[in-house]
């Protein structure tokens, strides 16, 4: 079967080194970093897909959608295969779509708009940007290596989300074409509010080919890390940063001891048993900063200034997700939770959450602007993983206490907790992908034509 499907991939793209049957390439190219959940980890080692092919071109797109349709052969897209949840992870083999290559920056208009291919990664957009005076308002902690497609389809926020909320927000995703899988594939163009039909529905419903991503002026930036005694001076100095306005931040991070132990390359800026507090502050401000930080007792163990994604030490590279990654690496039993604290009654949620879990959860929050404007606790606390039941009873304890819980440890889009509500995202499926050949499986709700319910 891998033989006619290369045949016929051969015959859509005449090139066969971007044809790849090879099984270890193939088995690499189906896989992200779902390994981080212990309960995917189980669910979907396993899982692959029979071919990958690398395509150039808005055309070459198409043309590969014409042939699985005309073939019923399933399609799963992969920008660069960083995403946590196993999105890119073909569930019922088919073909693995590798955008990598459709990698070119067109322009980046004179507001701003940076309007790309989605295979283009972050951190060259980034350094583009900046020398035009502009940078990106958001990227996740994995800007080397993740492309602007997979995070439109796959990521949510990260670093700048504290002053300029998610992908989801502030129309930073202007407009995108997208491949449809239809009897008859064709180029569709998203604009405005149309995007949030195709925007984090991880590939399963269009086949994103060119994108406008909204820039933000770029400013000057330092970073700075402050240590303090306890968890709570150190979240109340980080959250009087994050929600004061005055303050020109792109990151406001709390790690909570022992989380910094785990930081072995960038030791010089941890205290020992001391909570640890990140920054991206404006340069113009670090001055100020760090008195404001002295005031409130805290121990300055870094500032410096940070010169674009190739800065030395890079400190985002301890945030956001790669928090766990480090934790992982120094002890292979933790795991995380994706959480939103309530902004009035975190200190609550705190206190239930340590005297019912004591140290097994650990507390890493990331401050950040939610659609409405206000600042919130978001966090991606550390758990130590003793069993399904226990993670499962701890974020049900979670929503119980009102905190909120995007659940890392599934593998569909509805019960990760960015479904819409509205379903848009399963309305457009219906419509541009009624036969269910787009990353089957990973949108539940979703049963294709003539399919039982
Ligand atoms: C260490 C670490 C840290 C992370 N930190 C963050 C963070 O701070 N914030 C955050 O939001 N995420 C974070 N993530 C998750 C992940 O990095 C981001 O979601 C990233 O943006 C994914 O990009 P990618 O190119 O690797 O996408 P992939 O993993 O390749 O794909 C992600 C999803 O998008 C789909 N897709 C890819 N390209 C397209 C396309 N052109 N059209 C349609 N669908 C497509 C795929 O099928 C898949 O479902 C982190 C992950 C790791 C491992």
């Amino acid at each position: 079967m891998v033989e006619s499907l290369a045949a016929g991939l051969l015959e859509v793209i005449g090139d066969s080194a971007r044809v790849i049957t090879a099984t270890a390439v193939v088995d690499r190219l189906s896989k992200d970093f779902y390994w981080y959940s212990p309960v995917l980890k189980r669910q979907l080692a396993d899982k692959v897909g029979d071919i990958v092919v690398q395509l150039r071109s808005s055309d070459e797109v198409l043309a590969v959608a014409r042939f699985a349709g005309r073939n019923n052969i399933p399609i799963t897209v992969r920008g660069a295969g960083t995403g946590n949840y196993g999105q890119c992870i073909p569930l019922h083999g088919g073909i693995v779509l590798d955008l990598a290559l459709m990698d070119k920056l067109e322009e980046i208009t004179p507001e701003g708009v940076a309007v790309c291919e989605p295979g283009l990664r972050l951190a060259p957009l980034e350094i583009e940007a900046r020398k035009r005076g502009w940078e990106l308002r958001m990227y996740p902690s994995t800007i080397a290596k993740a492309s602007v497609g997979g995070f439109l389809a796959g990521g949510s926020g990260g670093i700048g989300s504290v002053a300029h909320g998610g992908l989801r927000d502030f129309d930073t995703v202007r407009a995108f074409e997208v491949v449809t899988m239809e009897a008859e594939p064709r180029v569709v163009l998203h604009e405005g509010p149309a995007v949030h039909e195709i925007l984090h529905a991880w590939g399963t419903n269009g086949i994103l080919t060119r994108i406008w991503f909204a820039l933000t002026p770029a400013v000057a930036w330092s970073q700075f890390t402050v240590a303090f005694g306890t968890f709570e001076d150190g979240f109340l100095f980080a959250k009087m940063i994050a929600e004061n306005g005055a303050w020109t931040k792109r990151l406001v991070t709390v790690f909570e001891w022992p989380i910094p132990s785990c930081f072995t390359p960038v030791k010089q800026v941890v205290a020992q048993d001391k909570t640890l507090v990140l920054i991206m502050i404006a340069t113009e401000q670090l001055d100020a900063l760090q008195a404001a930080a002295k005031e409130a007792q805290g121990e300055v163990t870094f500032s410096g200034a940070y010169a674009g994604p190739r800065t030395q030490p890079l400190l985002s590279d301890y945030t956001w997700n790669h928090t766990t990654l480090w934790a992982m690496k120094a002890d292979p039993s933790w795991t995380y939770i994706q959480a939103g604290f309530s902004p009035s009654r975190c200190m609550e949620q705190f206190r239930l959450l340590r005297e019912r879990y004591g140290k097994e959860i650990l507390f890493h929050i990331e401050f950040m602007k939610n659609g409405e404007g206000v600042i919130v606790p978001g966090a991606i606390p550390l758990v130590y993983f003793t069993g399904e039941d226990r993670l499962n009873e701890l974020i049900a304890y979670c929503r119980e206490i009102g905190v909120f819980i995007a659940n890392p440890h599934v593998n569909c889009l509805e019960d990760g907790g960015r479904f819409r509500a509205d379903n848009i995202q399963l309305i457009a499926k219906q419509k541009y992908d009624p036969r269910g050949l787009l990353n089957p499986g990973k949108m539940i709700s979703f049963h294709a034509e003539g399919q039982a319910k």
